[in-house]
């Protein structure tokens, strides 16, 4: 970090800005923004900065600068078109220790102005060190689209309600938990569809009704993180991961997902081994339990979609056994994110009309699949935990009457940027597996759709 990113308290205090000019005009029309006392130091003044002299907005020194005119400042703005008058005023600044910024001149700048969205009290400072201005401003732009002006209200009216709630809730947990149900919840809706008068009846009635006790009961929300990549999480597993007062994670949920989850909330990873075995799992659901009767908020975080492959319906049956309050929250299942990422569709009319998921986990050696189904015509089949038993899939497949050239493909990683895709046909694939060793998660797609790969592939991975 270049620049540590403060907010400054200007209200009353004593702001020089040294020109005349438009850019003179704008960064005094700034600090009146903040409430400072701006005077002006130039021996002539543009139309724009002369209708702030005339408003009585600023001061105006008519000369031209001289260093006893810091006297007493707080922070200088030099924005002359002369450079070295910007220069004589950046040596004076530095002499007495006064924070001075150049206009356009990052190097002679002790602090620099960011892009502002403002939303007061809600302020959104953007700055790219100087580097580019414009990316700066087009960032807060953006920005501007994803905060509405409400938030504004918003956070006027949970100011005005902070010693209330303290007040009711004496732990800085408690009123966490109380602040993130009504943000989310129908107070914010009101403010931002206008409806202020209702959002303070709202807010009062929530806080009647709260006590410690009511915010003590846990949760657990069983989300999908999805297939890898963190841009294909759900909105909701968004939220929910950033609620979260703890997180069980398995094997499948990637780094960069992870870092998206509250950074106050424990993370435990309970991952399973491939020969994982239902002791492991009862231990899993008893952690949630264990958690949520405590009062926490339970994340449960699991790769792709917690009800494909993802033993979501067992940990969800204990919690409901045990009158737990939890949400389900689907995510991106392998095989859609790998087929997409792999420019595969999983169905297409001149190809397959259905698509069947299965697991190709061995037990003790074998594969109990439907095989009779699985090798009818015009369907793609893919193949969920089918590494280790790829040789057996293959020749079982082919007994059962697929022709061994029908097109398959491995893809290892899907949607990272360690994606890689083979393709082969069935018959030759357990060699490929062998000889490019893939590893974990790596899904098998099988099916004529395969063939598409060489024309639809679109994603290249780092
Ligand atoms: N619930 C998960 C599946 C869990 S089973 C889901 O809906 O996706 C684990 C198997 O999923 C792995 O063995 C692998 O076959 C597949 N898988 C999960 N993520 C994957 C990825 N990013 N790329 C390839 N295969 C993946």
């Amino acid at each position: 970090m270049d620049y540590l990113p403060l907010f400054f308290d200007l209200r009353a205090a004593p702001c020089l800005v040294v020109g005349g000019g438009d850019i003179a005009a704008r960064k005094a029309q700034l600090l009146c923004k903040a409430q400072a006392r701006v005077t002006l130091v130039s021996p002539a003044l543009s139309a724009t900065a002369q209708k702030l002299v005339d408003a009585d907005t600023v001061v105006w020194i008519e000369a031209v600068f001289l260093s006893e005119h810091l006297k007493g400042q707080r922070l200088v703005i030099a924005a002359t078109d002369k450079r070295e008058v910007n220069q004589q005023v950046y040596d004076a600044a530095k002499l007495v220790n006064i924070p001075i910024n150049v206009a356009d001149c990052p190097e002679l700048c002790d602090f620099i102005l960011p892009s502002i969205l403002d939303r007061s009290p809600i302020l959104v400072a953007v700055s790219s060190g100087g580097k580019s201005p414009i990316l700066a401003r087009q960032l807060r732009a953006r920005l501007e689209t994803l905060i509405p002006p409400s938030y504004g209200r918003l956070a006027t009216l949970v100011g005005n309600y902070r010693d209330k709630v303290k007040a009711v809730l004496p732990t800085v947990d408690l009123r966490r938990r109380f602040w993130d149900g009504v943000l989310q919840g129908s107070v914010a809706e009101q403010i931002h569809a206008g409806r202020d008068g209702l959002a303070q009846a709202t807010l009062d009635k929530a806080l009647a009704n709260t006590t410690a006790e009511t915010l003590q009961h846990g949760e657990v929300y069983l989300v999908g993180a999805g297939p890898g990549a963190p841009e294909l999480l759900t909105f909701k597993a968004l939220r929910l991961m950033q609620q979260a007062d703890v997180v069980f994670y398995d094997r499948l949920v990637s780094p960069a997902i992870l870092d998206l989850v509250r950074k106050e909330a424990d993370q435990v990873y309970v991952g399973k081994q491939r020969d994982w075995h239902s002791v492991r799992q009862e231990g899993i659901n008893q952690l949630l339990v264990e958690h949520a009767q405590a009062g926490m908020r339970v994340l449960r975080l699991k790769g792709g979609d917690p009800f494909i492959f993802g033993r979501g319906g067992e940990e969800i049956e204990t919690l409901a056994a045990k009158g737990i309050p939890f949400q389900v929250v689907p995510g991106i299942t392998a095989a859609s994110g790998c087929a997409s990422y792999a420019g595969i569709p999983l169905t297409h009319r001149d190809h397959a009309q259905s698509c069947t998921f299965v697991t190709g986990q061995l037990k003790e050696g074998e594969l109990d699949l439907n095989w009779s189904m699985l090798v009818q015509p015009r369907q793609t089949i893919v193949v969920y935990m089918g590494l280790a038993g790829l040789s057996v899939l293959s020749a079982q497949l082919q007994a059962h009457g697929l022709t061994g050239n029908t097109p398959a493909a491995l893809i290892q990683q899907g949607t990272t940027e360690q994606q890689k895709v083979w393709v082969s046909t069935i018959a030759e694939l357990p060699a490929i597996a062998e000889q490019e060793q893939p590893v974990a998660p790596t899904l098998v797609v099988i099916g004529s759709v395969v063939a598409l790969h060489d024309s639809l592939a679109w994603f290249q991975a780092g």
